[in-house]
């Protein structure tokens, strides 16, 4: 397959591909990762609608597929239920959560030191036990402003690529294919948000963006909680 290699590319498939196209691409960009990482391809599951969809499109690549989960104290009762039964239906999925002492309402007074102990540190450790080469992720490139300049295939640290199947699909094609595929989601959407996250950190809002309703309120408003910038190599440089 012909990889995009711009966002100027990426932005040109977001809008001329229909959604067949992409779900086709999608399943390619999976299968080729697999044939090149075999185990050592593992999907992140955030237990929202995009994760879930990846989730799906490379079980049906291969049944084997593993993956892993990063859940926090403060994950929405919903999304602990939600992940219950995930990984009760897929035992391959692997759960990770740090239990760190810290302090009261970190995620208000330094929202991204939290994120970095509760969200980025179990990836980094997911990605070391788990024998990791190649992630694969949800990230779309229409979720918000943070999230318009990423590629389908990422090299950000040594020896780990990063896959993202998805990156070309609306929040339309993704709703599309999980009721096409009778896929369960978060009952969370049935409430009204459109991206979910830790409860102190997620509201129910009506913009333009999906991810507006992300950590209102402080300096990372609808932004990113790390594992899509941050180094994840339990021996990066951090
Ligand atoms: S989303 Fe909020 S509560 Fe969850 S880890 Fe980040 S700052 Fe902490």
């Amino acid at each position: 397959m012909k990889f995009a290699t711009t966002p100027d590319e990426i932005h040109d498939l977001v809008n001329n591909l229909n959604f067949k196209e992409k779900v086709d691409r999608s399943l390619d960009l999976i299968s080729d990762a697999y044939r090149e990482h075999g185990d050592g391809l593992v999907v992140a599951n955030s237990l929202g609608k995009d994760s879930v969809a990846v989730w799906d499109v490379a079980k049906r690549v291969s049944p084997k597929m593993r993956g892993f989960v990063v859940t926090t104290r403060f994950k929405p009762v919903e999304t602990k239920q939600f992940m219950s039964a995930l990984v009760a239906r897929y035992p391959e999925t692997r759960v990770y959560q740090n239990d760190i002492e810290i302090a009261d309402e970190l995620y208000k007074t330094d929202p991204d030191q939290c994120c970095d102990l509760l969200k980025v540190q179990p990836v980094r450790q997911a990605i070391e036990e788990m024998g990791v080469s190649c992630w694969v992720t949800g990230l779309r490139c229409t979720e918000g402003r943070t999230r318009t300049d990423y590629l389908e295939v990422e090299e950000r640290d040594e020896d780990l690529l990063k896959l993202n199947p998805i990156l070309l699909w609306h929040e339309r094609e993704v709703w599309q294919y999980l009721a096409l595929r009778g896929v369960p989601v978060n009952p969370l959407y049935g409430e009204g948000y459109r991206s979910l996250g830790c409860a102190p950190c997620t509201q129910i809002t009506t913009g333009a963006n999906e991810r507006d309703g992300r950590w209102i309120g402080t300096s990372k408003c609808g932004g990113e909680c790390g594992i899509h910038t941050r180094p994840l190599k339990a021996t990066a440089n951090v």
